[in-house]
């Protein structure tokens, strides 16, 4: 049977390049040789980590937060509790531990997960089965009605973009295609493109990347519809930076960076998350909007030091030590605790959510 590279090379040669947003689509989903299709990559023996796989205070104090929100709607007896991409299901068995722990709010949700990748659906499953979760392939189909609760770690980053380059004159869209040799490489279009970009852009040097990401707006807005109409929290954790500006795709496999076009399949891409688009398209669309405020703080507000004190209590001291390096790593400005940043969507008029200051609502 042929691989993925084989196949897309052959319609590459037969149909010319490809938008990088279709390619990335490929790669990582493809039901027949994409990446998240048909591999388990997260945890140490995967290719990348994830904050849930590093400590497990950061499920916990999500599900601080959306307990938070359950309280101050009243504590309705319907709530629908999302995750998407829920890679191992250890952010989601987190956060139901800590939700257990509030009287009333374990019978009233029902758990919903959005999981194109059926390998990863069926860990979840073993993983979280006493929970009864329903899968999904978009947020479409999960029922509207009641308060929703989401969150989502490091998924709106493996949602493709298109990129474009400055030239005279205008714009013309990064391509992937094949060279010469018959390798897969970027291309640039032939023709300049007309494109909606925040003003300042016309004024970028020549050879500018920008990178747009239509589908993550696309999910945004449905998440901030869907909030803004029926109340609740969403927590959209990421890396990522306001604006589109710069090329930031990227490839990992085995913990070290990859080639993007190396075997396509085979290797995770991700590029960062443009915090300011998704902020405007979700309060056009009804949400109020709080930061991106950095990882870090957000956990140590949420009070990340008091659980982990709780949890190294009476432990021997090579597990207290693994245990505090993990939060450390979460935390620290110079690992993970400023280059991931939360995004949180709420109903307008609603309090701040837990971890946000209500002056941190962004107004536009
Ligand atoms: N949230 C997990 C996994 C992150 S990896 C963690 O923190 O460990 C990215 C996850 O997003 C995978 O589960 C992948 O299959 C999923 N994914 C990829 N494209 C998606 C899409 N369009 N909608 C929802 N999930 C998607």
């Amino acid at each position: 049977m042929s691989t993925l590279a084989e196949r897309l090379r052959a319609s590459l040669a037969r149909e010319g390049p490809i938008p990088l947003d279709r390619f990335m689509a490929l790669a990582l989903l493809d039901r027949r040789g994409g990446y998240y299709a048909t591999r388990t990559p997260i945890g140490a023996a995967g290719d990348f980590t994830t904050a849930p796989e590093i400590s497990q205070c950061f499920g916990e104090l999500l599900g601080v937060a959306l307990a938070r929100t359950w309280l101050d709607l009243g504590r309705p007896e319907r709530v629908i509790l999302v995750e998407l991409g829920p890679g191992r299901g250890t952010l989601m068995h987190d956060l139901l531990r800590a939700l257990r722990g509030v009287p009333g709010l374990a019978s009233a949700l029902a758990l919903h997960l959005v999981e194109p990748s059926p390998s990863l659906r069926a860990v979840q499953r073993e993983r979280l089965h006493s929970y009864a979760p329903r899968f999904h392939d978009s947020l479409a189909t999960v029922p509207t009605g009641a308060p929703l609760l989401l969150v989502a770690n490091e998924v709106l980053d493996a949602l493709p973009v298109r990129q474009l380059v400055r030239v005279e004159g205008g714009w013309r869209e990064r391509l992937v295609g094949l060279d010469d040799d018959g390798r897969l490489a970027f291309v640039l279009a032939p023709v300049t493109i007309r494109v909606d970009l925040p003003d300042a852009a016309g004024d970028l040097p020549i050879g500018t990347v920008v990178e747009l990401g239509r589908a993550r707006e696309a999910l945004v807005a449905e998440i901030a519809r869907r909030v803004g109409t029926d109340g609740g929290l969403a927590l959209l954790v990421d890396f990522g930076r306001l604006g589109p500006v710069g090329d930031s795709l990227r490839a990992v496999r085995a913990h070290a960076a990859a080639d993007p076009l190396d075997e396509p399949g085979t290797v995770d891409l991700a590029a960062d998350v443009d915090f300011a688009a998704l902020r405007e398209v979700a309060r056009e669309r009804g949400a109020a909007v709080y930061g991106p405020l950095g990882q870090g703080v957000l956990l140590e507000r949420l009070g990340i030091g008091l659980r982990l004190a709780r949890l190294v209590a009476g432990r021997p001291a090579a597990v207290r030590a693994q245990l505090e390096a993990g939060v450390r790593r979460l935390v620290e400005p110079e690992a993970m605790g400023e280059r991931f940043k939360v995004l949180a969507l709420t109903a307008p008029g609603a309090p701040a959510p837990a971890g946000f200051l209500a002056e941190e609502e962004w107004r536009g």
